[in-house]
Order: structure tokens, then C-alpha cells, then sequence
């Protein structure tokens, strides 16, 4: 792997449409304790246009993004739902590199800041 999660901010939870399948949901709701209709209700919401027709994770707002998946702690920069999360988290970035985390080394590296977090 060539990036590093425990050091980045989650710029990936701060994506606007974290779409969910009907297991993701499930996983969650177990996880919660919850019946399958109040997690997919609380923790997400239908976004439908012409094409798309999606169950989409909800967000709120953060001090580093403009928005972030609810269910990223805000302090730590950790999912708090590692075990639970939704099967595209688990695959997320798709491969060997992170191009927010090039980003982030190479703006960290200039600024000689290993805390140092670029605008997004
Ligand atoms: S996958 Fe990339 S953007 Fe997401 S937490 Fe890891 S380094 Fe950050
Ligand atoms: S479920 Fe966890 S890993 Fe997925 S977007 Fe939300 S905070 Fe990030």
C-alpha cells in the first residue's frame, strides 16, 4: 500500500454520495441494534434523479470538510463503525494508491508539517 489512512483526515467519508446496498444496511443495523427500517432511515437517505436511484449515507457538517459521513468521529478522524461499514468503504480507493493521500503527503512534505491538512 502506498498511503496511509491512520494519518489522513477521511477525506473519503467526505464523499457527498456514499451509496449503501441492502446488506451494508443490514450490517448496520445489527450493529446498532436496530430494526433494518430505522437504520436505513436514520443513517441514510434515498437520493433518486433521472439515472440514479441510490440509498446514500447521511452526512453532517465539519471543521475540516465541508461535510463528512455521520459516522466519522469528528476528533479522531475514525470510522466508529470499522466492523460495520459499508462494502464501499471497505474497497475504497480501488487499489495500491490514494490520490487525496499523494496529495496530502506531497502539501505535508512542502509545508515540512506532518499535521498540516490542505483545504479540500
Ligand atoms: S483511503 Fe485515502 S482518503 Fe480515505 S482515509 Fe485512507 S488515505 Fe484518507
Ligand atoms: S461508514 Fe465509516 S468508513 Fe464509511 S464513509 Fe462513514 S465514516 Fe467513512
Amino acid at each position: 500500500m502506498s498511503f496511509d489512512c491512520n494519518v489522513c483526515p477521511g477525506y473519503c467519508c467526505s464523499h457527498e454520495r456514499i451509496a449503501v446496498t441492502a446488506s451494508d444496511i443490514r450490517r448496520l443495523a445489527r450493529h446498532f441494534g436496530l430494526s433494518e427500517r430505522a437504520a436505513r432511515d436514520r443513517l441514510t437517505y434515498a437520493y433518486k434523479t433521472k439515472d440514479i436511484d441510490e440509498q446514500i449515507m447521511r452526512h453532517r457538517k465539519d471543521h475540516i470538510f465541508k461535510s463528512v459521513c455521520r459516522l466519522l468521529d469528528p476528533k479522531t478522524r475514525r470510522c466508529t463503525v470499522y466492523a460495520a461499514r459499508p462494502a464501499v468503504c471497505r474497497k475504497y480507493p480501488y487499489g495500491e494508491r490514494c490520490g487525496y493521500y499523494a496529495f496530502l503527503k506531497f502539501e505535508r512534505d512542502f509545508h515540512d508539517d506532518p499535521e498540516f491538512v490542505p483545504s479540500a
